[in-house]
Protein backbone atom coordinates (compact mmCIF):
# COMPACT_ATOMS: atom_id res chain seq x y z
CA UNK A 1 0.00 0.00 0.00
CA UNK A 2 1.64 3.54 -0.84
CA UNK A 3 1.64 5.77 2.16
CA UNK A 4 -1.34 8.42 2.45
CA UNK A 5 0.33 11.57 1.44
CA UNK A 6 -2.39 14.50 1.65
CA UNK A 7 -1.75 18.17 1.16
CA UNK A 8 -3.01 21.27 1.45
CA UNK A 9 -2.86 24.38 -1.69
CA UNK A 10 -4.02 28.12 -0.28
CA UNK A 11 -4.14 30.66 -3.05
CA UNK A 12 -1.86 33.12 -1.23
CA UNK A 13 -4.58 36.23 -2.20
CA UNK A 14 -5.02 37.25 1.29
CA UNK A 15 -4.65 35.94 4.86
CA UNK A 16 -5.78 33.00 6.05
CA UNK A 17 -9.52 32.96 6.83
CA UNK A 18 -12.00 30.70 8.56
CA UNK A 19 -12.98 28.67 5.34
CA UNK A 20 -9.21 28.01 4.34
CA UNK A 21 -8.26 27.01 7.90
CA UNK A 22 -10.96 24.38 7.72
CA UNK A 23 -9.48 23.16 4.44
CA UNK A 24 -6.29 23.25 6.37
CA UNK A 25 -7.16 21.73 9.63
CA UNK A 26 -9.48 18.27 7.86
CA UNK A 27 -6.82 17.84 5.34
CA UNK A 28 -3.85 17.79 8.30
CA UNK A 29 -5.88 15.80 10.30
CA UNK A 30 -7.08 13.19 7.64
CA UNK A 31 -3.21 12.65 6.51
CA UNK A 32 -1.93 12.52 10.24
CA UNK A 33 -4.36 10.46 11.70
CA UNK A 34 -3.57 7.86 9.19
CA UNK A 35 -0.19 7.68 9.53
CA UNK A 36 0.59 9.72 6.40
CA UNK A 37 2.02 13.33 5.42
CA UNK A 38 0.77 16.23 4.84
CA UNK A 39 2.28 18.69 2.19
CA UNK A 40 1.93 22.14 1.30
CA UNK A 41 1.97 23.98 -2.30
CA UNK A 42 1.29 27.99 -2.39
CA UNK A 43 -0.90 27.93 -5.19
CA UNK A 44 0.73 31.31 -6.31
CA UNK A 45 0.08 30.91 -10.53
CA UNK A 46 -1.71 33.89 -10.78
CA UNK A 47 0.79 36.10 -9.64
CA UNK A 48 -1.59 39.81 -10.74
CA UNK A 49 -4.03 38.48 -8.19
CA UNK A 50 -1.61 37.16 -5.42
CA UNK A 51 -0.78 39.79 -2.76
CA UNK A 52 2.86 40.76 -1.76
CA UNK A 53 3.53 39.05 1.64
CA UNK A 54 0.39 37.03 2.15
CA UNK A 55 2.25 33.85 1.09
CA UNK A 56 4.71 34.28 4.28
CA UNK A 57 1.76 35.11 6.31
CA UNK A 58 -0.17 32.44 5.08
CA UNK A 59 3.03 30.00 6.55
CA UNK A 60 3.33 32.20 9.55
CA UNK A 61 -0.35 31.53 10.71
CA UNK A 62 -0.47 27.93 9.83
CA UNK A 63 2.37 27.52 12.37
CA UNK A 64 1.33 29.59 14.96
CA UNK A 65 -1.89 26.97 14.70
CA UNK A 66 0.30 24.10 15.23
CA UNK A 67 -0.02 22.93 11.82
CA UNK A 68 3.20 21.39 10.65
CA UNK A 69 4.00 20.47 7.02
CA UNK A 70 6.23 17.51 5.74
CA UNK A 71 9.10 18.81 3.34
CA UNK A 72 9.24 22.31 1.55
CA UNK A 73 6.63 24.02 0.54
CA UNK A 74 6.36 23.92 -3.28
CA UNK A 75 5.42 26.92 -5.19
CA UNK A 76 3.42 26.74 -8.24
CA UNK A 77 4.79 30.11 -9.38
CA UNK A 78 8.17 27.82 -10.13
CA UNK A 79 6.65 25.75 -12.11
CA UNK A 80 5.65 26.66 -15.70
CA UNK A 81 8.45 23.84 -17.14
CA UNK A 82 6.47 21.17 -15.41
CA UNK A 83 3.03 22.71 -17.19
CA UNK A 84 4.47 23.63 -20.64
CA UNK A 85 5.54 19.59 -20.47
CA UNK A 86 2.13 18.60 -19.73
CA UNK A 87 0.62 20.57 -22.22
CA UNK A 88 3.37 19.67 -25.09
CA UNK A 89 2.36 16.13 -24.33
CA UNK A 90 -1.55 17.06 -24.52
CA UNK A 91 -0.87 18.59 -28.00
CA UNK A 92 1.25 15.38 -29.35
CA UNK A 93 -1.84 13.93 -29.38
CA UNK A 94 -3.83 16.34 -30.80
CA UNK A 95 -6.18 16.89 -27.95
CA UNK A 96 -5.92 20.75 -27.46
CA UNK A 97 -6.48 24.15 -30.19
CA UNK A 98 -6.31 27.13 -30.15
CA UNK A 99 -8.99 29.55 -29.43
CA UNK A 100 -9.92 33.02 -30.26
CA UNK A 101 -12.79 33.82 -28.65
CA UNK A 102 -13.35 36.41 -26.44
CA UNK A 103 -15.46 36.16 -23.01
CA UNK A 104 -18.12 38.61 -24.79
CA UNK A 105 -18.41 35.95 -28.19
CA UNK A 106 -19.45 33.08 -25.87
CA UNK A 107 -21.13 35.04 -23.56
CA UNK A 108 -24.88 33.49 -24.51
CA UNK A 109 -23.82 30.15 -24.00
CA UNK A 110 -24.91 28.31 -21.05
CA UNK A 111 -23.41 28.24 -17.58
CA UNK A 112 -21.87 25.10 -15.97
CA UNK A 113 -22.31 24.13 -12.74
CA UNK A 114 -20.03 26.16 -11.11
CA UNK A 115 -21.51 29.16 -13.14
CA UNK A 116 -18.82 29.46 -15.93
CA UNK A 117 -19.94 29.69 -19.56
CA UNK A 118 -19.93 26.29 -21.47
CA UNK A 119 -17.32 26.70 -24.49
CA UNK A 120 -19.66 25.81 -27.45
CA UNK A 121 -16.53 24.75 -29.46
CA UNK A 122 -16.45 27.73 -31.85
CA UNK A 123 -12.49 27.14 -32.37
CA UNK A 124 -12.63 23.34 -32.65
CA UNK A 125 -11.88 22.91 -35.80
CA UNK A 126 -9.41 25.92 -36.64
CA UNK A 127 -9.66 29.45 -35.94
CA UNK A 128 -11.80 31.68 -38.35
CA UNK A 129 -9.86 33.80 -40.59
CA UNK A 130 -8.74 36.80 -39.03
CA UNK A 131 -9.43 35.56 -35.73
CA UNK A 132 -5.92 35.37 -33.53
CA UNK A 133 -5.25 32.87 -30.54
CA UNK A 134 -5.48 33.52 -27.37
CA UNK A 135 -6.47 31.42 -25.60
CA UNK A 136 -5.83 27.09 -25.26
CA UNK A 137 -8.45 24.44 -25.02
CA UNK A 138 -8.65 20.90 -24.26
CA UNK A 139 -11.01 19.00 -26.29
CA UNK A 140 -13.48 17.02 -24.67
CA UNK A 141 -15.25 14.54 -26.61
CA UNK A 142 -17.69 11.73 -24.64
CA UNK A 143 -16.28 11.99 -21.71
CA UNK A 144 -18.84 11.21 -18.38
CA UNK A 145 -16.66 11.13 -15.24
CA UNK A 146 -17.81 9.66 -12.13
CA UNK A 147 -16.08 9.07 -8.95
CA UNK A 148 -16.85 8.65 -5.14
CA UNK A 149 -16.35 11.08 -2.95
CA UNK A 150 -15.43 10.50 0.65
CA UNK A 151 -18.25 13.37 1.85
CA UNK A 152 -20.37 14.40 -0.95
CA UNK A 153 -21.14 10.35 -2.45
CA UNK A 154 -21.06 9.89 -5.84
CA UNK A 155 -20.68 12.45 -8.19
CA UNK A 156 -21.06 12.25 -12.15
CA UNK A 157 -20.41 14.89 -14.61
CA UNK A 158 -20.77 14.92 -18.61
CA UNK A 159 -18.02 17.13 -19.12
CA UNK A 160 -18.97 17.32 -23.10
CA UNK A 161 -22.94 18.93 -21.92
CA UNK A 162 -22.33 20.47 -18.82
CA UNK A 163 -18.37 21.98 -19.17
CA UNK A 164 -17.22 22.16 -22.55
CA UNK A 165 -13.63 22.78 -23.97
CA UNK A 166 -11.65 23.98 -21.08
CA UNK A 167 -8.92 26.23 -21.04
CA UNK A 168 -5.28 25.22 -19.72
CA UNK A 169 -3.61 28.29 -21.05
CA UNK A 170 -5.28 31.54 -20.43
CA UNK A 171 -5.69 34.56 -23.02
CA UNK A 172 -2.78 35.90 -20.35
CA UNK A 173 -0.39 32.98 -20.80
CA UNK A 174 -1.20 31.64 -17.21
CA UNK A 175 -1.53 28.21 -16.86
CA UNK A 176 -4.49 27.75 -15.74
CA UNK A 177 -5.47 26.08 -12.23
CA UNK A 178 -7.48 22.81 -13.26
CA UNK A 179 -4.03 21.62 -15.31
CA UNK A 180 -1.83 22.97 -12.49
CA UNK A 181 -3.71 21.54 -9.92
CA UNK A 182 -2.88 18.02 -11.75
CA UNK A 183 0.71 18.64 -12.63
CA UNK A 184 1.35 19.36 -9.03
CA UNK A 185 -0.54 16.45 -7.53
CA UNK A 186 1.02 13.97 -9.31
CA UNK A 187 4.08 15.52 -8.79
CA UNK A 188 3.86 15.36 -5.21
CA UNK A 189 2.33 12.15 -5.43
CA UNK A 190 -0.79 13.00 -3.25
CA UNK A 191 -3.32 9.88 -2.80
CA UNK A 192 -5.84 11.72 -1.22
CA UNK A 193 -6.91 15.58 -1.83
CA UNK A 194 -8.89 17.30 1.12
CA UNK A 195 -10.29 20.36 0.01
CA UNK A 196 -13.77 22.73 0.17
CA UNK A 197 -16.67 21.19 -1.73
CA UNK A 198 -16.14 25.03 -3.75
CA UNK A 199 -13.63 22.29 -5.92
CA UNK A 200 -16.24 19.54 -6.13
CA UNK A 201 -17.37 20.72 -9.56
CA UNK A 202 -13.73 21.35 -11.03
CA UNK A 203 -12.79 17.47 -9.83
CA UNK A 204 -14.38 15.90 -12.95
CA UNK A 205 -12.03 17.85 -15.03
CA UNK A 206 -8.94 17.03 -13.30
CA UNK A 207 -9.50 13.52 -13.43
CA UNK A 208 -10.34 13.98 -17.66
CA UNK A 209 -6.51 15.37 -17.59
CA UNK A 210 -5.52 13.24 -14.94
CA UNK A 211 -6.19 9.99 -17.54
CA UNK A 212 -5.35 12.00 -20.97
CA UNK A 213 -1.90 12.76 -18.75
CA UNK A 214 -1.50 9.18 -17.82
CA UNK A 215 -1.52 10.25 -13.91
CA UNK A 216 -3.20 8.73 -11.31
CA UNK A 217 -6.35 9.65 -9.37
CA UNK A 218 -5.90 10.19 -5.92
CA UNK A 219 -8.77 9.85 -3.91
CA UNK A 220 -10.74 12.80 -3.14
CA UNK A 221 -12.49 14.29 0.09
CA UNK A 222 -14.85 17.64 -0.25
CA UNK A 223 -15.31 19.14 2.96
CA UNK A 224 -18.38 21.28 2.76
CA UNK A 225 -17.06 25.27 2.07
CA UNK A 226 -17.55 27.75 4.55
CA UNK A 227 -20.34 30.37 3.49
CA UNK A 228 -21.40 34.04 4.66
CA UNK A 229 -24.72 35.30 6.37
CA UNK A 230 -25.14 36.09 2.16
CA UNK A 231 -24.37 32.48 1.55
CA UNK A 232 -21.52 33.40 -0.51
CA UNK A 233 -18.02 31.18 -0.20
CA UNK A 234 -15.78 33.36 2.42
CA UNK A 235 -13.20 34.77 0.43
CA UNK A 236 -11.12 37.92 -0.09
CA UNK A 237 -13.57 39.43 -2.36
CA UNK A 238 -16.40 38.69 0.47
CA UNK A 239 -14.24 40.62 3.10
CA UNK A 240 -13.87 37.31 5.18
CA UNK A 241 -11.66 38.23 8.21
CA UNK A 242 -8.66 37.05 8.81
CA UNK A 243 -7.90 34.13 11.51
CA UNK A 244 -6.43 35.66 14.49
CA UNK A 245 -3.41 33.50 15.17
CA UNK A 246 -2.54 35.29 18.46
CA UNK A 247 -5.65 33.25 19.99
CA UNK A 248 -5.14 30.02 18.00
CA UNK A 249 -7.26 27.61 20.15
CA UNK A 250 -10.93 29.04 19.92
CA UNK A 251 -10.86 29.30 15.98
CA UNK A 252 -9.32 25.76 15.48
CA UNK A 253 -12.13 24.76 18.35
CA UNK A 254 -14.95 26.09 16.01
CA UNK A 255 -12.82 24.79 12.98
CA UNK A 256 -13.79 21.31 14.77
CA UNK A 257 -17.77 22.18 15.43
CA UNK A 258 -17.66 23.20 11.50
CA UNK A 259 -16.83 19.39 10.67
CA UNK A 260 -19.03 18.15 13.27
CA UNK A 261 -16.42 17.05 15.28
CA UNK A 262 -18.45 18.31 18.75
CA UNK A 263 -15.57 19.39 20.87
CA UNK A 264 -15.85 19.21 24.23
CA UNK A 265 -16.60 23.11 25.49
CA UNK A 266 -13.92 23.38 27.91
CA UNK A 267 -11.72 22.79 25.13
CA UNK A 268 -11.64 26.53 24.13
CA UNK A 269 -9.40 27.27 26.89
CA UNK A 270 -6.52 24.55 26.11
CA UNK A 271 -3.14 25.26 25.47
CA UNK A 272 -2.31 24.57 21.25
CA UNK A 273 -1.34 21.23 22.20
CA UNK A 274 -3.55 19.71 24.13
CA UNK A 275 -6.13 21.41 21.27
CA UNK A 276 -4.25 18.95 19.03
CA UNK A 277 -3.98 15.81 20.99
CA UNK A 278 -7.49 16.36 21.33
CA UNK A 279 -7.90 16.51 17.68
CA UNK A 280 -5.85 13.72 16.62
CA UNK A 281 -7.25 11.35 19.29
CA UNK A 282 -11.12 12.21 18.20
CA UNK A 283 -10.70 13.19 14.57
CA UNK A 284 -13.68 11.05 12.59
CA UNK A 285 -14.30 11.74 9.26
CA UNK A 286 -17.56 10.13 9.46
CA UNK A 287 -19.29 12.82 10.89
CA UNK A 288 -18.45 16.02 8.88
CA UNK A 289 -21.51 17.00 7.79
CA UNK A 290 -22.79 16.06 4.29
CA UNK A 291 -23.40 19.50 2.81
CA UNK A 292 -21.53 21.65 -0.17
CA UNK A 293 -21.55 24.43 2.21
CA UNK A 294 -22.37 25.77 5.65
CA UNK A 295 -22.52 28.70 7.79
CA UNK A 296 -19.67 29.80 9.24
CA UNK A 297 -19.65 30.78 12.87
N1 LIG B 1 -5.86 27.02 -4.35
C1 LIG B 1 -7.21 26.60 -4.24
C2 LIG B 1 -7.94 27.49 -3.27
O1 LIG B 1 -7.31 28.11 -2.43
C3 LIG B 1 -7.33 25.18 -3.73
C4 LIG B 1 -6.96 24.21 -4.76
C5 LIG B 1 -7.08 22.77 -4.36
O2 LIG B 1 -7.11 22.44 -3.17
O3 LIG B 1 -7.11 21.96 -5.28
O4 LIG B 1 -9.15 27.57 -3.34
Amino acid sequence: MTQYRGRFAPSPTGPLHFGSLVAAVGSYLEAKTRGGEWLLRMEDLDAPRAQPGAAEAILRTLQACGLRWDGEPMYQSRRSAAYRTALARLEAQGLIYACGCSRREIADSGLGPDGALIYPGTCRNGLAPGKKARATRVRIDNAVIEFEDAVQGTIRQDLAAEVGDFVLLRADGLYAYQLAVVVDDAQQGITDVVRGADLLDSTPRQIYLQRLLGLPTPRYLHLPAAVNAAGEKLSKQTLAPPVDARDAVPVLVQVMEFLGQAPPAQLRRATLDEFWAWALAHWDARHIPRRRSLPAP
